[in-house]
């Protein structure tokens, strides 16, 4: 397996009660970071694992219904902090980006998709089938956002559900098959159910082969995969599914537990940062 470069960007953070996201917290507000992913690959170029919020987010958030999500979960994004500022400061322009894969649909994960206007976008068929046959305010309630996702999506589209059945090592047994996006065994999608419609993460190897696990969504902080304590059931079952989504956060645990020098990095999380 090809041993890759990766980076990672917080890309604006929102405010959460720590009690919605990790059973038995406390109500105060705490900073989420929004992380998205840089992966460079051999021959594909420049590769993003999703993007952050991005100022296309408070555009799509301007206006009820979906104002009701900034109302949720306030975000904030310093004008230079978007995906694709940052980028350009470590002197990636957005059309050097051939390939943005995205773990789920969720604004905060999507919020800056539009300004990487010529990249091949490899999605779920299934997150985008649960948006695009919702109306607004119940794509809003969902975490979803129709306005994000640019208007040549489906023709820019891959659907991570089409890529060919990827081999993964003994320990994944306990998963689906993982999807091998390039063909070649670098990047592979894994899907991790039960967060929200069609969410993956995407396994690699890093600098001196280091096993990586991008697990988007479906653990929201390291500390939470080592303790084994979910998010209360409330909030998984209001964005997804909470028996999907518990089984996938118990696999991921007993996973961790199995093979603890993989390293499992949530998006919400700063501890894993490289
Ligand atoms: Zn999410």
């Amino acid at each position: 397996m090809t041993a890759l470069e990766w980076h990672t960007y917080e890309v604006g953070h929102c405010l959460h009660p720590e009690g919605s996201v990790r059973k038995g917290g406390a109500w105060r507000p705490v900073r989420f970071p929004a992380l998205a992913f840089l992966i460079r690959h051999p021959e594909r170029g420049a590769v993003l694992f999703d993007t952050g919020y991005g100022k296309h987010f408070f555009a799509a958030t301007q206006r009820m219904p979906e104002r009701l999500y900034r109302l949720a979960t306030p975000p904030r994004l310093q004008d230079d902090e978007s995906l694709v500022s940052q980028l350009e400061r470590d002197g990636i322009g957005s059309d050097e980006i051939g390939t943005v894969v995205l773990s789920h649909l969720h604004g905060d994960h999507v919020g800056g998709l539009r300004d990487f206007a010529s990249s091949t976008i490899f999605c779920a068929r299934e997150a985008w089938h649960n948006l695009a046959r919702r109306g607004r305010l119940s794509a809003t309630r969902k975490g979803l956002l129709h306005d994000l996702l640019p208007e040549n999506f489906l023709q820019r589209v891959r659907w991570i559900e089409n890529a060919p059945p990827a081999g993964l090592p003994e320990c994944f047994r306990e998963f689906s098959p993982g999807r091998d996006l390039f063909g070649d065994g670098s990047l592979i999608a894994l899907h991790l159910p039960g967060h929200a419609a069609g969410h993956y993460g995407l396994f690699f190897r890093g600098r001196d082969g280091e096993p990586i696990l991008l697990i988007a969504d479906a653990v929201w902080s390291s500390r939470a995969l080592r303790d084994g304590v979910p998010p209360p059931a409330m909030t998984t079952s209001w964005l997804g599914n909470t028996l999907a989504y518990r089984s996938t956060f118990e696999r991921l645990v007993r996973l961790h537990r199995a093979w603890p020098w993989l390293r499992m990095v949530p998006s919400h999380c700063l501890e894993h940062r490289p």
